[in-house]
């Protein structure tokens, strides 16, 4: 029997021991936020290592390249390589740069090569539209009509795609596989390790986008010998608002030129030669473009101390014990009111949040926030709601079924229109 009371929720919070990093985020006040899956909280230390960046850049101008604490010149690299442990890869096999979308491109321009009758993209229907963009004018670029060469799974039930369809669709006209990680909507976890070792009997390159699941999911990328793989830094990293991306490469790949070349593309030690012909970093580096945005890169030097501190394993058991009490409760206090649980209920399958479909979703979440619960919705009918394990607690899972409780018992969401604002 599921036990409903307060006390249970307050009794695991202290049996926690993640419980303290909580202290070290900017919480909104009087909020409960369960968006840490679109915008993660910002932390003191994240603020610390922008203030340093900014004072380095006070005081040594341009010296800021390599003195201070943090040289400028290397924290891409630095910073990949803190990174590198959350995603299971080789401190080498990782960069921070761009923005997801723009490594989406660079990974596109350097490992779909069409080839006779291997011309074809493999990507899903559920994935972020942004990715789907990048795909069908990459495709566009290369004289492809994206219509033929880009092959899209489908998911039978509209939220989960299935291993099985998606090797079915690895033909010998696929040249080039991107999928997510996590889906965005469901917070389904991909097979990754399977759908690898499916492709490569095929010989086609395979790569993730782990916007949803870095940060939130352990990966062994480097075990499973995933090709490549890309990320935003400002979802379940909390690396803030445009914080520079991320982007792995598998080492047998590297010491080659990429698709999409510039100086920071450069062995670092030849970088300053500015000969016309490019000599490749030998790590992930290569697959830098430009100079870094070292303002928004700052802040993940804060932010990934804590993943290292915490660890990845650790943050994943309490996400799921999170996932799992809210659905629990969902189940026991809010029956009869229409909401349907869309995320997939098995450990191995469920990402770090929690999808509630309901014709009225779109109003509910405004009631929600309202009533200082930050949900976010998903057209059409979408709910999620991510708790955080580095800042949010069992009490707050409880205490947002109560409001939602209340707010569908009064129908408290039929003084707002059902429809989504302008960022949803
Ligand atoms: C958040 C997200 C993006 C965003 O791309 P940006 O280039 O950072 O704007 C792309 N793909 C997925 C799957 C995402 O979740």
């Amino acid at each position: 029997m599921m036990n409903i009371e307060k006390t249970y929720a307050a009794s695991l919070d202290q049996q926690d021991d993640l419980a303290n990093f909580r202290n070290e985020f900017y919480l909104p006040k009087n909020t409960i936020y369960l968006d840490g899956n679109s915008l993660g909280l910002l932390s003191k230390r994240a603020e610390n290592k922008i203030n340093d960046m900014v004072e380095s850049w006070k005081h040594h101008a341009i010296d800021g390249w390599t003195e201070g604490s943090q040289p400028w010149y290397y924290l891409s690299e630095k910073l990949g390589a803190m990174s590198a442990p959350l995603i299971g890869a080789k401190p080498e096999e990782v960069m921070i740069t761009g923005s997801t979308t723009i490594n989406l491109h660079q990974i596109t321009a350097s490992f779909y090569k069409p080839e006779g009758k291997r011309t074809k993209i493999l990507a899903d229907t559920l994935n972020f539209p942004s990715d789907i963009y990048a795909l069908k004018s990459q495709l566009k670029l290369k004289g492809y009509d994206p219509d033929e060469h880009l092959v899209q799974v489908k998911s039978k039930d509209g939220h989960t795609l299935s291993t099985q369809d998606i090797v079915e669709a690895m033909t010998d006209e696929t040249a080039f596989i991107v999928l997510p990680g996590v889906l965005y909507r469901s917070g389904q976890v991909l097979d990754m390790q399977t759908l690898t070792r499916e492709a490569h009997k095929r010989d086609i390159p395979i790569g993730f986008d782990l916007c949803h699941s870095i940060g939130s999911i352990p990966h062994q990328l480097s075990e499973w010998g995933v090709d490549f793989a890309f990320w935003c830094t400002y979802k379940h990293l909390n690396a803030g608002p445009g914080s520079v991306a991320g982007l792995y490469v598998n080492e047998k790949h590297l010491c080659h030129e990429p698709g999409l070349a510039g100086w920071f593309s450069s062995a670092k030690d030849k970088q300053f030669d500015m000969e016309h012909t490019l000599t490749p970093a030998q790590d992930a580096g290569a697959y830098q473009i430009g100079t870094p945005h070292l303002l928004s890169a700052a802040p993940l030097l804060g932010s990934l101390e804590m993943f290292q501190e915490a660890g990845i394993e650790k943050i994943r058991k309490k996400s799921l014990q999170l996932t799992q009490y809210f659905m629990e409760l969902i189940e026991s206090e809010l029956t009869g009111f229409g909401f349907t649980i869309a995320n997939p209920r098995d450990t191995a399958m469920r990402g770090g949040h929690v999808y509630l479909e309901h014709p009225d979703a779109a109003r509910i979440c405004k009631a929600l926030k309202a009533d200082g619960v930050i949900p976010d919705f998903r057209k059409p009918n979408g709910i999620r709601l991510a708790p955080v394990a580095l800042y949010n607690t069992f009490t707050e899972v409880w205490e947002t079924i109560q409001i939602l409780k209340t707010i569908m018992k009064e129908e408290r969401y039929q003084s707002y229109v059902n429809e989504r604002g302008v960022i949803a």
